[in-house]
């Protein structure tokens, strides 16, 4: 347990690895359940960041994981999280619509919305 991804910080569904992620939208873009987003951040290297903004909406499908060019977002294991007392969601249509919104909002964040 926990030698081959970055350990989980806390019994979270999915989380990250800032320090490796390059703001490129792609795990935002494959997420069904609309529980990632791009943030605006000065420090980083694209003048973004992922944000975990949904997470209770998680399903686990692993989708941000596999896709991530920088292996820089984590989804936890389903033996180990349900292990924890823990579950992941069910597909909804509320987190489908979600996901509608925060692409036709350029992968960023629903609360950055309007912001330029
Ligand atoms: S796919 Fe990876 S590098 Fe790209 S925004 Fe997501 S976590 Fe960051
Ligand atoms: S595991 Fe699936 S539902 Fe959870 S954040 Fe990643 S892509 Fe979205």
């Amino acid at each position: 347990m926990g030698t081959f991804k970055t350990e989980n910080p806390g019994d979270q569904p999915v989380w990250v690895n800032t320090n490796n992620c390059k703001a490129c939208d792609i795990c935002v873009s494959v997420c069904p359940s609309g529980v990632l987003g791009m943030r605006y951040d000065s420090t980083s290297t694209l003048g973004a960041m992922i944000s975990i903004d949904y997470p209770d909406s998680c399903i686990g499908c692993m989708e941000c994981e596999l896709t991530c060019p920088d292996f820089a977002i984590y989804v936890a294991d389903r033996k180990e999280f349900k292990a924890a007392g823990k579950s992941f969601a069910k597909l909804t249509d509320e987190s489908k619509e979600r996901q509608a919104k925060i692409i036709a909002n350029n992968y960023m964040s629903l609360s950055e919305e309007g912001v330029k």
